[in-house]
């Protein structure tokens, strides 16, 4: 049986490097991107290339990739697409410009809580990352997912990814409701 279904990913300082909210002044101007400024936002090639590498991995275990931000989303889509990283989250792009996370206070666990119903999944199916520990404490003692909280300061980091793939690899017998 398959483990995790889906995961929830914040943007700014876990998908991306630095923090591209507040680098652009909390800006939805899409044209402040240009392709050098999404490189450097995402830590550049290297890293550009490792959170490829992952993520293509995790698509290819059907893995369902969210992203769920307090950001805009089409500067959001706009670092993706510069960056070549788009294609893996489709339309699964939800910013704070989202009627769905409106919907839900911006409450990132409500919002998690709405795709579990919605798909059937249980806590352990679902990894929710973020850098902001007042929304992974929360999502842990409310278990609504399993989390794992960034604590690099830059983003994904090797490291990290290492962490979450041995959560991926975490026994569904073993999961809580
Ligand atoms: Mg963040």
């Amino acid at each position: 049986m398959k483990c995790v279904a889906a995961l929830f990913i914040d943007f700014d300082k876990t998908i991306s490097k630095d923090h591209v909210y507040y680098s652009t002044g909390g800006s939805s101007d899409e044209k402040k991107i240009t392709q050098k400024l999404a490189q450097e936002f995402m830590g550049g090639e290297q890293r550009i290339a490792l959170l490829h590498k992952k993520f293509q991995s995790y698509t290819d275990r059907k893995i369902e990739m969210y992203i769920v931000s307090y950001g805009f989303i089409g500067i959001i889509k706009r670092v993706l697409k510069f960056t070549g990283l788009l294609s893996f989250f489709k339309n699964r792009i939800y910013g704070r410009d989202s009627s769905l996370l409106k919907r839900f206070g911006y409450d990132k666990g409500k919002f998690i809580q709405y795709f579990k119903t919605e798909n059937n999944w249980k806590s352990y199916q679902v990894l929710f990352i973020d850098d902001d520990l007042r929304n992974t404490a929360l999502i842990n003692e409310k278990r609504t997912a399993r989390v794992y909280t960034i604590t690099s300061g830059k983003g994904l980091t090797k490291d990290s990814f290492d962490a979450v793939e041995q959560l991926l690899k975490y026994d569904s017998r073993e999961g809580q409701e």
